[in-house]
């Protein structure tokens, strides 16, 4: 049985003092409930620290929007997944399609950004989806099979992999996949796996879902059974909104 798990992406969002105040928010509200699915944080790089103070033996990951692929040298601007394990991460992000929209990363890119991750040891959470011209040229399942086998080429164990299916067209428009939309996707991506790692492997797999998640429709997509849980942008802004959608997936 796959447990959920819901990540909140904060983007580039919130100050350190900000962080801290939505990161304690939340770990106060889910101490009263008690989250029955796993989640994450991610802010932005300089509020890790912070972030991680406070959720600290709350069994919240930390976790960062972005990594570089080596280990250090000069790449001005960039990040190791060194420096996000000493600052507290447990989770790194990996092809979010603003990255690949806005800084150019390829897939041949991503595919370091997974390898390093992983033989750092941290998990990873493999973005992939498709564009609204995409999905209106019917080629969904092409563009989405080929990112998660370029973004795991190579990679013999995917145990510490998540993938997380996000639609562009829906992220941060409001427009959500209908359930039925996103199941067909998942289900999809678990066959691709299944092909590439085999029958458990696949079906150990967590398979989230992205793009306008929200309290009111939550519950619905986490209910189909290729859902295992949310990468929330937008709504885990809010420490109720959020904790609202991991108590979904609880559910
Ligand atoms: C995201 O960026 O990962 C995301 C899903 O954003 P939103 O929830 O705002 O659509």
């Amino acid at each position: 049985m796959r447990r959920k798990i819901v990540v909140g992406n904060w983007k580039m969002n919130n100050t350190i003092a900000e962080a801290i105040e939505l990161s304690s928010a939340i770990a106060e509200e889910l101490r009263d409930g008690g989250a029955s699915c796993e989640v994450g944080i991610a802010p932005a790089f300089p509020a890790l620290s912070g972030v991680h103070g406070v959720l600290e033996g709350t069994g919240i990951h930390l976790a960062a929007q972005n990594c570089h692929y080596e280990n250090d040298g000069a790449y001005t601007g960039e990040v190791s997944v060194r420096m996000l394990e000493e600052a507290g991460c447990s989770y790194v992000i990996a092809g979010h399609s603003e990255r690949r929209q806005y800084f150019g990363e390829t897939s041949a890119i991503v595919n370091l950004k997974v390898k390093k991750v992983l033989s750092e040891g941290l998990r990873v959470i493999l973005c992939v989806g498709e564009t609204l011209e995409e999905r209106e040229q019917g080629i969904t399942g092409e563009v989405v099979t080929g990112q998660v086998k370029d973004g795991l080429e190579g990679i013999a164990d995917i145990a510490d992999v998540v993938i997380a299916y996000e639609p562009v067209w829906a992220i941060g428009t409001g427009k959500t996949a209908t359930s039925q939309q996103a199941q067909d996707v998942h289900a999809s991506i678990r066959e691709t796996v299944a092909a590439l790692y085999g029958q458990q492997a696949a079906s150990d797999l967590r398979i989230q879902y992205g793009g306008s998640v929200k309290p009111s429709n939550a519950e619905e997509l986490f209910a189909m059974p290729d859902i295992d849980g949310g990468l929330i942008g937008g709504a885990s802004l809010k420490a109720e909104d959020f904790v609202a959608i991991v108590n979904a997936a609880g559910r």
